[in-house]
Formats: structure tokens, C-alpha cells, sequence
């Protein structure tokens, strides 16, 4: 069908391994150089990863679990999970998100002293868009990635990620909801010098189907809202 997907993807390259990747970079990080909604962002950013770990732990031990961490950014969950005894195979499109979350992972589970035990194994990362990751791993997780895509890409990225996981897949993305589309339109109407790049809204149904095409059901969903920070949370097993 329409090749939207190839333009767009070019575009988010390039904008995390420049301005995205400052941007992201300070958002995701620990530094006080961040202004009010920057601020919120990180806070909400953070919930999803713990809500991530939590609904991870729910099922079992961390210990050993493979997951594959599909766009990873600067590492905000694999180190965690990697500190946790997972075996974190993390991949990002952007070189420059990869590099950074590198860097991070020596930082944090390097060191004897970095607190982690004896049983950590560093995360694999690799620079690779997740279309073309390959391998099976028990879980699969994704998130806010799809925020960067129209759902016609979506549907193909949530197949693709669908079959590299055996037991389950971990998604997040920004709800098409009545009241956040009016928040992103009012946005859109006053941009302010940092929006740099589009933000693509999915309708929970959208992604539901996408994943019933392809044989997975959705079994537990959480919501994380902050003033600025929405997402759905999805954890979809094979139906
Ligand atoms: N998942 C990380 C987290 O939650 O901390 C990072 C989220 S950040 C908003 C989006 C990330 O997705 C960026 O690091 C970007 O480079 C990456 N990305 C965008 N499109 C991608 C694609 N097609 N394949 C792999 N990574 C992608």
C-alpha cells in the first residue's frame, strides 16, 4: 500500500540521532536542566517503566527471562531489567540512543560496586529498527515507539513484533481519546519551539485488532497519565 511508513521512519531516525536525541536524552535522564513539562514528561515516562516491571514480576522471576526491548532509547528499561537477572537483547533505530544507553548500562551494572548481582548480564544493543529484529524471545516489549507512527505503520510493526515473542508482548502508545485529541489539537494550534517532531495518536480498538489479526488477544492494560504524559499500557498474550 502507501509507502507513508518509509518517509516517516527516515524522519524519526533523524530526529533522534540530532535534536530528538538531546531532547530525549535530558528528559530520560537525571539532570535539573529540564523545564516544567519536560519535568512531567520524565515523571510519567518513569511510571510506565515501573508499571512495565511490575506487570513483568507479576508473572514470574525475572531471573534469566529473555526480552527483547524494541526501540530502547538511552536504556530506561533494560538496565532495570538487566539488573533484575533479565537477559535484555535492546535495539533502537537512532545510533545515538543506542550508544547513550551503552553507556549508561557500563555506568549502572558495570562496576562491582554498581549494586547489581552476581547474576547480571549486560544487555545486547544493537542499532537496528525494529522491523528488522529477528530471534524469538519469551517477551517483547515496545514502548512509546508507535507514537511515532500512523496506525497503517503500526499494524505491521505490532504483527512483526508479535512474532519474535513466544509468551508475551509489553506495548505502549498514546491513546486516541476524546479528551487528548482536544489537548493535541489545542497543542497544535499553539506550538511551542520544541515540538519538533509529529505525534501519532492510536485508538486502543486500532491496536486491538491489530493484534487480533495476528492470533494475540489483550490480557491486562494500565493507563499512566500525568499532566502532560498519557499512555495506554498493553500486555497481549497469543489468543
Ligand atoms: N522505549 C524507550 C523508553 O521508553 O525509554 C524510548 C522511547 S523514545 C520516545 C522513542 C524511541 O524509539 C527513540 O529512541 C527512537 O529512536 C526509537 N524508534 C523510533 N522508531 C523506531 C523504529 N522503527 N525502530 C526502532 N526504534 C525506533
Amino acid at each position: 500500500a502507501e509507502e507513508v511508513g518509509g518517509g516517516d521512519k527516515e524522519v524519526v531516525r533523524e530526529y533522534f540521532n540530532s535534536t530528538g536525541f538531546q531532547r530525549w536524552k535530558k528528559i530520560y535522564g537525571e539532570t535539573d536542566d529540564v523545564n516544567r513539562v519536560q519535568l512531567d514528561i520524565r515523571l510519567g515516562h518513569s511510571k510506565t517503566v515501573e508499571n512495565v516491571l511490575e506487570m513483568l514480576k507479576d508473572e514470574g522471576p525475572l531471573q534469566g527471562l529473555t526480552v527483547c526491548d524494541a526501540g530502547c532509547g538511552t536504556g530506561s528499561l533494560s538496565i532495570p531489567l538487566a539488573k533484575g537477572g533479565a537477559v535484555v537483547f535492546a535495539s533502537d533505530i537512532s545510533a545515538a540512543m543506542v550508544s547513550e544507553a551503552q553507556q549508561q548500562a557500563k555506568e549502572q551494572l558495570g562496576g562491582s560496586s554498581s549494586g547489581s548481582g552476581a547474576n547480571t548480564v549486560m544487555p545486547k544493543f544493537e542499532v537496528r529498527d525494529l522491523e528488522s529484529v529477528d530471534g524469538k524471545y519469551d517477551t517483547v516489549v515496545c514502548l512509546d515507539v508507535l507514537i511515532h507512527y500512523p496506525q497503517s505503520k503500526a499494524d505491521g510493526m505490532i504483527a512483526h513484533l508479535a512474532s519474535l515473542a513466544e509468551n508475551r508482548l509489553i506495548l505502549s502508545f498514546a491513546p486516541k481519546t476524546f479528551y487528548y485529541d482536544l489537548l493535541k489539537r489545542v497543542g497544535e494550534l499553539f506550538p511551542g519551539p520544541s515540538k519538533a517532531t509529529r505525534a501519532y495518536l492510536h485508538a486502543e480498538a486500532d491496536v486491538e485488532r491489530a493484534l487480533r489479526k495476528v492470533g494475540w488477544k489483550i490480557r491486562k492494560r494500565g493507563l499512566i497519565t500525568t499532566q502532560f504524559y498519557f499512555a495506554r499500557l498493553v500486555e497481549a498474550v497469543p489468543a
